[in-house]
């Protein structure tokens, strides 16, 4: 699992992958997608706050699917 993080040019809301918060999309915008690059969803500025490490360990706990 690897974190990107990319510049947004539309500003638009978007769900959390993490605390189903709908927040407000930024400048930046943190991506958790697997080794190959393909993104799973956004992550809020507040679940980004808190650490790659905490967001892994957390969608973990979501059972989060990985595809192959
Ligand atoms: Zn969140």
């Amino acid at each position: 699992m690897q974190f990107q993080i990319e510049c947004n040019t539309e500003k638009h809301s978007q769900v959390c992958l993490i605390c189903r918060q709908t927040f407000q999309m930024y400048e930046a915008r943190l991506i958790v997608c697997n080794d190959q690059g393909d993104g799973y969803g956004d992550i809020c500025p507040k679940c980004a706050a808190k650490g790659g490490n905490w967001v892994q360990v957390k969608l973990q706990k979501l059972n989060y699917k990985l595809p192959a």
